[in-house]
């Protein structure tokens, strides 16, 4: 009798593979041949307008290990939100291909894929970057599968270099082979090129002329930058300007020439011990500094450090700082090693430069020299920035790395368009189960900006290719983007609806930590409009069963001159004195005879001076009253100087306030404060000791409504949450008090959050359930 060795059953099978999420241009394709190769398997794997498809054909355990290690060992920069396999008879493929389905195919699917942000250059590539024997050597648009733009160059999906800004610049010999091969990191790289076919430095002088090129352009912005010059840089998203930052003279003349009188400059350091010569930086400061996603950070300057011109960031405490993050301003850093101012390549609020024409027309005033390339920017994208609170990264402004942001959800969110806010202004897209966020736009004054704005729009509705059933926009009748809604909406057919400010601000933050009412919302901010003809910003929002209601706010005081009164803080702190009968006092804040008896006659009459609950408001009449900012050089100046002035001390005596009772609203008297902070004045305590009161009032005044309302759990949402010291102190309070605090996440607690919450807050109207994520 004959043994034979036993068969196992093991048939031969295909998977039929969809991954949604960010799965292009992280080198996932190039992951799934390799992985396909080692295994023996056959098929084919491509990018779709949805995300990734795959087929595999092999032995039934093959595959499954095919598909247990694509989960673990899958490409570092990829997030795949949603994974879908099945399991089919085999057809018979022979080898394994990546496979480009064309435009035919892709559209005729919905466009679901995510597109991934610009990744900051990986090690390999910096070290191919400083190798003098390697044929990129010093080549500032260095990239593999696994760094370089994204998001920046795209023109349609799926992301093919065909279609993105790189499709002109024909692959050379070497590159070609490299972009082929399978085993090579550049396989598929589709932004890939070298100094023979891809693209070029140019340096041209202030009025457009060409000077030199490659190398020579290089080393002349150099020598401009090493004496003093401003220069415009086009980078990956956008132009910088940049000048030495540590010559007083050349800041203070940039702050001349691009008319910024006081607001903060970021700072590019070379590297990470130049930034802890100049800077207080923890490990997760560091850590964040040094984040593919590379964005500015908050950092407390130190006191002795001669690295910083004063000019960079007058009377604050803090530098914005960041670490180069593409090869261009790794090579710049490299050549000077000494830090460099580097600011948006705009004016004042508009939105960044990205094409040099453009720059030169709008910036030829302002800079000295011109270091530009000829690699198209298909979409701008200004650095992001993230301050360290509570232990945890908080975004103020959300570009570069963060943006556009996409989430695979587990509710649907119907397919509506939310348009936004008016300031810090972001767009936002609901595609069922999918929403995407735009990166940070800007504030929609002037015709650039809102041109921006509609491209971000058409961006977002045209990438995606969606049919909208609504548009949510803000209430507010005067936002450029709540006219245009209507607009959009008259011409679609599309219903348009108008969301309260506060409550989508506390939505979003609902939505950022992923939870569901009831929950009572804290909103404070600068101003929103609050539908009932005042400008609201102290505002206490609860979302139940029963819908959305304003609980609590702050006691509502005039604004001469509405809109003039933000910009200038004292015109706030004659209202808070005019209230509490001590207008006499209103002689300190520098007006004239004249203009303080017209602006007490407005206060007075309620001549155009709308009432308002903005705890902003109370921040610029505080801040002028002690005398630390009577005109504001830039939005929110008194506030963030009123923090900047305070000895962060977690146990700082409060002032006195009071809770009343308005037709079942609850108020918050500030009348005790306003009265202890002009006590404490007169007795000459310092002012960083009354700021620091100051603030401490603010959270117990939280903290006492809170308890009067006795949610458990309460979100914090809002411009004033940026202020570290008062987010701090409110977190820590209402925990010792037993409650739950919520602040945001993934996104910034400003204005940058009310599109992602009036998607939430238009789909919590339209169904009655608040969707998560
Ligand atoms: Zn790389
Ligand atoms: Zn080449």
């Amino acid at each position: 009798m004959s043994v034979s060795e036993p068969q196992i059953y093991d048939p031969r099978l295909r998977l039929c593979i969809h991954l949604s999420g960010v799965v292009q241009g992280v080198g996932f394709r190039p992951f799934v041949w390799r992985l396909a190769q080692e295994l023996k398997v056959c098929g084919w794997v491509a990018n779709t307008g949805a995300g990734l498809n795959a087929e595999i054909e092999g032995s039934s355990s093959r595959l499954e290990c095919f598909l247990s290690r694509m989960r673990d060992e899958k490409p570092a920069c990829a997030h795949v939100a949603s994974e879908s396999i099945e399991r089919a008879l085999p057809v018979g493929y022979s080898e394994f291909t990546i496979r480009d389905f064309g435009r035919e195919t892709e559209e005729r699917g919905k466009k679901t894929a995510w597109v991934s942000p610009d990744l900051a250059t990986c090690k390999s590539c910096l070290e191919e970057m400083r190798d003098p024997n390697n044929r990129r050597y010093r080549y500032p648009f260095i990239n593999c599968t696994q760094c370089g733009p994204r998001f920046t160059i795209i023109e349609s999906l799926p992301y093919a270099r065909e279609r993105t800004t790189m499709k002109s610049f024909l692959q050379c010999k070497l590159c070609s082979s490299e972009f082929g091969d399978p085993t090579n990191r550049r396989f598929h790289a589709e932004p890939n090129a070298c100094p023979t076919c891809g693209p070029t430095l140019s340096w041209w002088s202030a009025k457009g002329n060409l000077l030199s090129h490659g190398e020579d352009a290089f080393q002349a912005a150099v020598r401009a930058l090493e004496s003093g010059q401003i220069v415009a840089i086009k980078g990956i998203g956008g132009f910088h300007l940049m000048v030495d930052a540590r010559n007083e003279a050349a800041v203070m003349e940039l702050r001349r020439r691009k008319c910024r009188e006081e607001k903060p400059f970021a700072v590019l350091f070379p590297n990470i011990n130049f930034a802890k010569a100049a800077c207080k930086v923890s490990d997760l400061e560091q850590e964040t500094l040094q984040s593919q996603e590379g964005p500015i950070v908050i950092l407390k300057a130190l006191e002795q450090s001669v690295e910083i011109a004063r000019a960079v960031a007058p009377g604050l405490p803090w530098v914005g700082a960041m670490l180069p993050s593409n090869p261009l301003h790794h090579l710049l850093m490299d050549a000077l090693g000494f830090p460099l101012v580097a600011t948006s390549g705009n004016l004042t609020e508009d939105p960044l430069c990205i094409d040099e024409r453009d720059a030169i027309l709008r910036l030829g005033d302002i800079a000295d020299g011109f270091l530009v390339h000829n690699r198209p920017i298909a979409r701008r994208a200004d650095d992001s920035v993230v301050r360290i609170v509570c232990d945890r990264p908080l975004l103020y402004r959300m570009a570069r790395g963060y943006a556009p942001m996409s989430r695979e959800c587990r509710d649907t969110w119907g397919d509506r368009l939310a348009v936004g806010g008016h300031l810090k202004n972001t767009v936002a897209l609901a595609a069922g189960k999918r929403i995407f966020l735009s990166s940070h736009i800007g504030d929609l004054h002037h015709v650039r900006a809102t041109n921006a704005f509609e491209a971000s729009v058409s961006d977002l509705t045209t990438l995606y290719g969606h049919e909208l059933s609504q548009i949510a926009c803000d209430a507010h009748p005067e936002y450029f983007s709540t006219g245009f809604a209507a607009r959009q909406a008259k011409k679609s057919g599309t219903q348009v609806v108008y969301l309260q400010h506060h409550a989508a601000h506390i939505a979003a933050c609902l939505v950022d930590n992923n939870i569901r009412p009831p929950v009572l919302g804290v909103a404070w901010d600068g101003s929103g409009d609050g539908g009932d003809g005042s400008v609201w910003g102290g505002e206490f929002v609860k979302f139940d069963g029963e819908g959305i209601h304003r609980v609590a706010h702050l006691r509502q005081f005039p604004m001469p001159g509405g809109e003039k009164a933000v910009r200038e803080p004292r015109r706030l702190a004659l209202s808070l004195l005019f209230s509490i009968g001590e207008s006499s006092k209103g002689s300190r804040l520098g007006f004239t005879e004249a203009e303080l008896s017209v602006l007490l006659r407005m206060i007075q009459q309620r001549i155009n001076s709308p009432l308002t609950s903005s705890v902003g408001r109370l921040f610029d009449g505080v801040a002028s009253l002690l005398g630390i900012c009577q005109v504001a050089r830039y939005e929110g100046q008194g506030a963030i100087l009123l923090e900047a002035a305070a000895e962060p001390d977690m146990g700082a005596n409060s002032y006195n306030f009071s809770l009343l009772n308005q037709d079942g609203i609850c108020l918050i008297d500030w009348e005790p404060l306003v009265r202890d902070i002009l006590a404490d004045q007169e007795r000459g305590e310092h002012i960083s000791v009354i700021s620091a009161r100051f603030h401490s009032t603010l959270a117990d005044m939280i903290v006492a409504v809170v308890k009067r309302i006795d949610e458990a759990r309460v979100a914090l949402s809002g411009g004033c949450f940026q202020n570290k010291l008062l987010t701090e102190l409110t977190i820590l309070r209402l925990r010792i008090a037993g409650f739950e605090p919520y602040w945001h996440r993934n996104l910034p607690p400003n204005d940058g959050n009310l599109a992602i919450g009036q998607l939430a807050l238009a789909a919590f109207k339209d169904t009655g359930e608040f969707p998560c994520v």
